[in-house]
């Protein structure tokens, strides 16, 4: 323990190019992690490992998974080479109890996890640990567990979630800058986190056509939840990426304490 509470971040992971490409967005992340003390490992939650009941990467060594198809052999062939932490796979288990947690040894790290990670900590010094998005759950849910995370922030733990607050591939052009309806939904996330309106970002669905646009792909949304949920009222909000690229991708970061 420091007696150091760490920051809980969330990242707009967008596209895997973003782990090779020096752009904004890599940019800033690299800067994230120049300002932080080095965390003693990371708990991720990643867009892009959804399971049928919860799990959390146990293996000694994960391996770098290149979770998508259609980019360079440079994409495929690069590796974060971090270790796990089977300590703080068991702490996150004990934190989310009494639910069930399985203890995973065949994920390891998505590109959720690793885009962002290489540019916060490029040596891959760092453990990670994965905790897995349950399809299962509401969203009620989902924010319930972040707030059982909350204590790890105490304990040196850096908590990030990687997803996308406005994803809607079916709706992405990369001739198209932004849409006015994501534009539109990924401004009023930001209104409703600075309001520490959460329930607004929960019951997205109440809110109209530009929600149902926007949160097309949930497990996209999620990664939010967790990170909300492991805030503390009162806490500095700070928005170190905002844009929406591709027609209906927002790139927004929030970082919390
Ligand atoms: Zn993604």
């Amino acid at each position: 323990m420091t007696g150091n509470r760490l920051p809980v971040i969330f990242f707009g992971h967008g596209s895997p190019m973003n782990a090779i490409e020096s752009n904004e967005y890599s940019q800033s992340w690299k800067q994230i992690g120049e300002s932080l003390q080095k965390p003693k490992a990371v708990l991720c939650i990643s867009a892009h490992w959804v399971t049928h009941g919860l799990a959390v990467t146990a293996a000694e060594k994960p391996r770098t998974i290149h979770d998508f198809m259609g980019f360079p052999k440079e994409l495929f062939e690069f590796q974060y080479p971090a270790s796990g932490s089977l300590e703080l796979a068991n702490r996150t288990i004990e934190s989310l109890s009494p639910r069930p947690v399985d203890l995973d040894t065949r994920w390891g790290l998505d590109h959720g996890t690793w885009s962002v990670l290489r540019w916060l900590f490029p040596d891959a010094d760092v453990p990670v640990v994965q905790l897995s998005i349950d399809h299962n759950l509401s969203f009620e849910e989902h924010y319930a567990l972040g707030q059982n995370l909350r204590s790890l922030r105490d304990e040196d733990i850096l908590v990030i979630g990687s997803g996308n607050i406005v994803h809607n591939l079916s709706m992405a052009a990369w001739d198209v800058k932004s849409y006015a309806w994501a534009v539109r939904y990924d401004e009023q996330v930001k209104y409703w986190i600075l309001a520490e309106d959460h329930e607004s970002i929960i019951h997205y669905e109440k809110h109209g056509p530009d929600a149902a646009f926007a949160v097309s792909s949930k497990e996209h949304y999620i990664p939010l939840l967790y990170v909300l949920g492991a805030a503390t009222p009162g806490e500095k909000v700070q928005f170190f990426t905002e844009d929406v690229m591709a027609g209906s991708i927002s790139m927004r970061g929030v970082r919390i304490g």
